[in-house]
């Protein structure tokens, strides 16, 4: 495989931040696990099947018949597609209690700040075709830890984690994957929040939230809520409208928490919320700056709150009720 990403490297600062005290221990403590035994091995879910192949082929357009037609196969037999090596142990059962070596860097460069990663390249080196039946196992070990280094994204870490494919015990396939460990930015001014396309359907909205209310769309034909605004009706075809006030309570129906990349006017972590109201319509909106959230959760009952986001806009938010 390719390059997946790139980042820019000034070569001429290495290491000019000094690492002082518990961060530059943790680092050097991550270092004593390079090279070490590589482990523990991670056993695929299924052997290598055709109809994952399929799936494969078509994705890719790759329809060569070594792969997908066994009397077209100048090998008398199916070979897997050299390229979904990794895809064989993806989610391949863990134990948590058992970290292999790349796990145990990974842990000290994230407690040491460097919590931030961004793939540089993975390459992947096949000793045989795969045969189908085949069980793929993996286990890893880290290979390789820079000094720390100053990049476009941040000062970190760039370290190659070694994964060995295995069949039993034969070692066919070799994958390197190099990564950046970096500490992302301290908070700096996020600029202003968009800001909403009012018009003539959803005015009556917006002048709402102005005045500190939650107002929903009411048909003026069938008397449906519905949200968000429309022009027509899609249960009565009414042009009529009108809107109730929301009383502001509800509960989570799902929710999302945003951490990157950077967004005008959104301050991370940023948890957006699909509330379903107590009035049985569901807006999106995002939870109050005041929670927390590892709070937050399906079905949490939660109250309405007017909060102004970066640039001034008061908009609606939630926060789990007290
Ligand atoms: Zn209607």
């Amino acid at each position: 495989m390719t390059a997946v990403g790139d980042v820019a490297v000034d070569p001429s600062v290495d290491g000019a931040a000094p690492l002082v005290g518990e961060a530059a221990r943790l680092v050097e403590e991550a270092r004593s696990f390079l090279g070490r035994t590589p482990g523990p091995t991670r056993v695929a879910r299924d052997p290598v099947n055709l109809p994952m192949v399929h799936h494969w082929s078509q994705a890719l357009g790759d329809r060569n018949p070594a792969y997908l037609d066994p009397d077209g196969s100048s090998r008398g037999h199916l070979v897997a597609p050299p390229g979904m090596l990794q895809t064989w142990i993806m989610d391949a059962p863990r134990d948590p209690s058992a970290p292999s070596p790349s796990d145990e860097v990974m842990r000290r460069l994230d407690a040491a700040g460097y919590t931030s990663v961004v793939a540089v390249n993975y390459e992947h080196e096949y000793v045989r075709e795969l045969l189908h039946g085949e069980l793929v196992s993996v286990r890893t070990y880290a290979e390789d830890l820079s000094q720390e280094k100053q990049t476009a994204l941040g000062p970190g870490y760039f370290t190659t984690t070694v994964y060995e494919y295995l069949v039993g015990a034969e070692v066919v396939g070799i994958g390197r994957m190099r990564i950046l460990k970096f500490k992302p930015p301290v908070k700096a001014d996020v600029g202003e929040r968009v800001r909403p396309a009012v018009g003539r359907d959803n005015a009556f909205f917006w002048e709402g939230v102005e005045a500190r209310q939650l107002r929903i769309q009411k048909c003026g034909g069938c008397g449906v809520l519905r949200h968000p605004p429309a022009p027509l009706c899609a249960r009565c075809g009414s042009t009529e409208q009108g809107y109730v006030v929301a009383v502001g309570r509800g509960v989570v129906y799902s929710h999302v928490t945003h951490h990157y990349p950077p967004l005008p006017g959104v301050e991370t972590p940023h948890t957006a919320l699909l509330v379903e109201l107590e009035e049985g319509v569901r807006i999106i909106s995002e939870l109050a700056a005041d929670a927390d959230p590892a709070d937050v959760r399906i079905g949490l009952p939660v109250e309405l709150v007017f909060q102004k986001v970066p640039g001034g806009q008061l908009l609606p938010a939630f926060r789990p009720v007290a």
